[in-house]
């Protein structure tokens, strides 16, 4: 099932990810929700974040991408788009290396991109949709999108790491973009007793 995206401005972006001790059915089904979503979105990478729901759970795929990227199992190089798509529960990353400008979008904010330095390789540890330890190393594309993906599972978004001259210039649209999603976000229910006379409190 195809789920909304939570675009900028929706506070979920800016929570941590709990921690997900099992693979339940509905883990799986949201993993699978997801990887329809990200693909419905032309996306090659998703946080659970950003379907509102904050937990350590990401999705990518770079198998059809043009940018390269390598990924390395068990000490050997293998075919990136052969283990395409990917689905990381509870990611660290580690021993990043090099310092790469790229180019980056983000489906939480329609229409910007921006280039963000980004470690060119990396060491990943995480928990498979199987349920055991998964543990790689990859380089280029794929490295980025997990780096960004990784991010949002903390809270953290690209506009945190644009440089200032770009955030000034984005400055007016990501105002915009917060106000809409704001102002589309249902009211806060009243707490119970809230707004009754002291009176009749119990
Ligand atoms: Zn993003």
């Amino acid at each position: 099932m195809v789920l909304p995206v939570v675009k900028y401005g929706h506070p979920v972006l800016r929570l941590r990810g709990k921690r997900i001790e099992a693979v339940t059915p509905e883990i799986r089904e949201l993993a699978a929700d997801m990887l329809e979503t990200m693909r419905a979105a032309g996306g090659v990478g998703l946080a659970a974040q950003q379907i509102g729901r904050p937990l350590l759970l990401m999705v990518a795929d770079v198998g059809e991408s043009d940018r390269p990227s390598t990924l390395h199992l068990g000490g050997a190089e293998v075919d990136v788009a052969a283990h395409m798509p990917i689905v990381l529960l509870n990611p660290v990353i580690s021993d990043p290396v090099g310092k790469e400008l790229g180019l980056e979008g983000c489906l939480s904010f329609p229409s910007i991109t921006a280039d963000i330095y980004r470690a060119d390789s990396c060491s990943v540890s995480a928990m498979g949709l199987d349920g055991r330890p998964l543990k790689f190393r990859c380089t280029g594309l794929l490295a980025r999108v997990i780096q960004h993906e990784n991010d949002h599972l903390h809270g953290v978004l690209f506009i945190d790491r644009m440089d200032s001259a770009t955030k000034v210039s984005l400055a007016g649209t990501l105002k915009r973009m917060q106000k809409e999603t704001q102002a589309a976000l249902p009211p806060v229910r009243k707490r119970a007793g809230r707004g009754l006379p002291t009176s009749v409190r119990t």
